[in-house]
């Protein structure tokens, strides 16, 4: 085990039980994430990238194997536990910028912070407003979510993924529902939040985005079949090749 991970799986497997189908969403995983590093995970659709993501948010949990967060064993917490990690360590942006419509691009930053004990109202109010300066929205403060551009929108989502200051960022396809422009742009500003010191684990189907992160991982049928590619490595590599497990 890597001593500075973050991030830690071993041997993680989510198996789907439907009334006629087991699926094998992840099977065999082994992946981590460094403190400070940008990963991103790449692989055709249904290859089990947003499973794994829902794993590291803590949003679900791995049929088997071992999932170790700061130091932390989160596989084996209960539903309550799993909440309070998710809402003091994780932040996540999503390709639908969810934000809720009749809230202030201000009060949707608070939402997060709504679950937080630890922090009153006023502070709730401050941190949105810094967050929002991070994303450069803070002329947007009291606009509403449809007055917005969908680049804005997933910058506002991004804002409401930091105000927590969250151990790790988990983005799944945060460009999916953008223009090239405003992908680019939003694209621009993950990275710059990574070299401020954002950890930060993205799943993209875009070849252009791969390889602005760290470190690239590939996936295909739920496993991860190369996980070390470095980012000056072309995708069109070998490593690219998927070996069929069929
Ligand atoms: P990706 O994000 O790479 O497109 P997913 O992680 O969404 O892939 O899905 C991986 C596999 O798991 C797919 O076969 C998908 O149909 C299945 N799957 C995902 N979520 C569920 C679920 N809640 N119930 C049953 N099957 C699911
Ligand atoms: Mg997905």
């Amino acid at each position: 085990m890597s001593t500075s991970a973050l991030i830690q799986l071993t041997k993680v497997q989510k198996i789907f039980l439907t009334e006629d189908m087991e699926t094998h969403a992840l099977s065999d995983i082994d992946f981590h994430v460094d403190r400070g590093e940008f990963v991103s995970i790449t692989g055709p659709s249904g290859c089990g990238k947003s499973t794994l993501m829902s794993i590291l948010g803590t949003l679900d949990t791995a049929t088997s194997g071992r999932y170790v967060l700061n130091g932390k064993e989160v596989g084996a917490l209960d539903e309550r536990e799993r909440a309070r990690v998710r809402s003091e360590q994780i932040g996540f942006v999503f390709q639908a910028f969810n934000l809720i419509g009749d809230l202030s691009i201000a009060e949707n930053i608070e939402v997060p912070l709504t679950y937080r004990a630890d922090v009153d109202k006023n502070e709730r109010r401050k941190m949105a407003m810094e967050a929002l300066d991070r994303v450069g929205m803070t002329h947007r403060a009291k606009h509403y979510p449809a007055q917005l551009s969908g680049g804005q929108q997933q910058r506002v989502a991004v804002a409401r993924a930091l105000v927590g200051r969250p151990s790790i960022l988990l983005a799944d396809e945060p460009t999916g529902n953008l223009d090239s422009k405003n992908g680019e742009s939003v694209m621009q500003l993950l990275k710059e939040l990574h070299l401020a010191g954002s950890t930060l684990c993205m799943v993209t189907h875009d070849p252009r985005y791969t390889e602005w992160a760290d470190r690239q991982v590939f996936m295909f049928d739920g496993r991860i079949v190369s996980g070390s590619v470095d980012a000056s490595t072309p995708l069109d590599s070998p490593a690219m090749v998927a070996s069929d497990p069929a």
